[in-house]
């Protein structure tokens, strides 16, 4: 569906307007004190088409210093991936420059953009919105978001610029053996394959987050990366001095690591450097392919790293576990505690992360405290240039089903009542690899069921470190 986001600063009414928008009553105010909302996305229908609504307010943690740059940030996604962009700005206030920096990024940026002039609440004030006509959109309409006024012109005029609607890529489902065809076709007509990427362009770097809680040792994880291969610091396009990636050079693969500027940067207090860890967590992870989940061996797997695995899981991209400090626990201890077992230690690590099955589990030292050299480094990247092609790889129907052949679906533990039949299956989308199961029910997948066939498509074709998601289509 087409995307519209809804960006501006606080308190313009951006908020009120989604609302109005999508009709929701629902609270916007997190329950987390601190942090006033998230990204939220509503649907909508006018005119008969089914539109998606981005509210970007975006991540504000309640600390001024950060507010614009994280404004700046959400306008920065929002153009990446919306078809068209409405800027809401206080017609009650005079022209803010944080305003025009806003409104130079968004109409940089290449998408039909339109600036909603907002609590113009009566005729008097029409004229007081003329004023935002400097900022120097072509489409400027007056609403009050709170009384409804204007807001069906705005919906108009966005909806004439939107893409025609896509026709769902499922078609009806074809036939074992036209997806056997229409498999080798594509490997013949194709035989490189690229990986479309977040932003419009398609290339062979793969992107990086770094993630996980406060003073595990991600920037320290992030100077081994860069420090010892030549690094190239690139800001991303139009987004505030903070918003920098970082990329390296290794062995003929780009790894790009994802805002580091965000990776080094430290909350005021710990709860808020907790919670801000999160945040990041999840906007990294938007922007990257694998993630390195970065956990601190003197301390184990605490709730807030099982947290953010939970999002990296979610989030269909790569995992690698990273467990660092592991000079701290193998040699003679400070805390008096004997020196860990490797193997007992990885075993605690996956029943304390058990969805991350599948993520490649690495112990490093980023800075030892021997003052030594940091440790399995190069490990990092062999690790993240294998799961980024695993992601990617793709198994022919032909080959899928050979294998279906062979499961024995008797060893699922799962209820007789929830079994599906699986006619055929074959893998529709890679990043992350999605099969589309053909059955005989549709239902959705037990779950340990669900977890018994990406077992076993694991132990037959890999897929190492990333998720694999199923789609059901019945057959009746
Ligand atoms: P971040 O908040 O996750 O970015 O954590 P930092 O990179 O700032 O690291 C927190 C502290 O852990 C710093 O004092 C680092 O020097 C220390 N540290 C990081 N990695 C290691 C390591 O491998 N071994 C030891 N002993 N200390 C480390």
């Amino acid at each position: 569906l087409p995307l519209v986001a809804i960006c501006g600063r606080p308190n313009v009414g951006k908020s009120t307007l989604f609302n109005r928008l999508t009709d929701s009553r629902r609270s916007i105010v997190g329950d987390e004190p601190g942090i006033t909302r998230d990204r939220i996305y509503g649907q909508i229908e006018w005119a008969g088409r089914d539109v998606r609504i981005v509210d970007t307010g975006g991540v504000v943690p309640d600390d001024e210093a950060l507010i614009p740059s994280e404004i700046f940030r959400q306008a920065q996604v929002a153009l990446e991936e919306a078809d068209a962009v409405v800027m809401v700005v206080d017609g009650r206030t005079e022209l803010a420059s944080p305003d025009m920096e806003l409104a130079r990024l968004l109409l940089r940026g290449g998408k039909p953009t339109f600036l909603a002039v907002n609590k113009i609440d009566n005729v008097e004030m029409q004229n007081a919105a003329q004023n935002f006509r400097r900022l120097g959109f072509r489409n400027v309409m007056t609403i009050s978001a709170e009384h409804g006024h204007g807001i069906g012109d705005l919906l108009d005029a966005v909806y004439e610029v939107l893409p025609e609607d896509r026709p769902e890529v499922e078609e009806e489902p074809l036939s074992y053996d036209e997806l056997e065809a229409r498999d080798e076709a594509e490997a013949d007509a194709a035989p490189i394959r690229k990986q479309r990427t977040h932003g419009e362009y398609e290339s062979r770097e793969t992107k990086v987050a770094i993630i996980g809680r406060p003073n595990v040792g991600k920037s320290t994880l992030l100077n081994a990366l860069t420090e010892t291969n030549r690094a190239i610091v690139s800001p991303i396009a139009g987004t505030t001095r903070d918003a920098v990636d970082e990329i390296v050079e290794r062995k003929g693969h780009l790894f790009r690591f994802v805002d580091t500027a965000g990776i080094r940067r430290k909350g005021k207090t710990k709860l808020m450097a907790e919670k801000l860890s999160v945040i990041m967590a999840r906007k990294h992870l938007e922007a990257a392919d694998v993630s390195l989940l970065v956990i601190d061996a003197t301390e184990g797997v605490t709730g807030i790293d099982a947290n953010i695995g939970g999002y990296a899981h979610e989030s269909g991209r790569s995992v690698i576990i990273v467990i660092n400090k592991w000079d701290l626990v193998t040699t003679a201890r400070t805390d008096g505690k004997p020196p860990v077992d490797q193997k007992v230690y990885a075993q605690q690590v996956r029943d304390a992360l058990k969805y991350l099955e599948y993520a490649p589990l690495l112990f490093i030292s980023a800075a030892p405290a021997d003052g030594d050299k940091p440790r399995a480094i190069n490990e990092v990247f062999a690790k993240v240039e294998l799961v980024a092609r695993e992601r990617r790889k793709r198994v022919s129907t032909g080959q899928m089903n050979k294998f279906l052949e062979k499961v024995d679906f008797q060893r699922a533990s799962v209820p007789m009542n929830k079994r599906v039949k699986i006619y055929y299956m074959t893998q529709a989308q890679v990043a992350p690899p999605t099969f589309v199961l053909f059955t005989d029910k549709d239902v959705k997948m037990h779950f340990s069921f669900e977890r018994f066939l990406a077992n076993q498509i694991r132990e037959n074709f890999g897929f190492i470190g990333s998720p694999i998601w199923f789609k059901i289509r019945a057959r009746n």
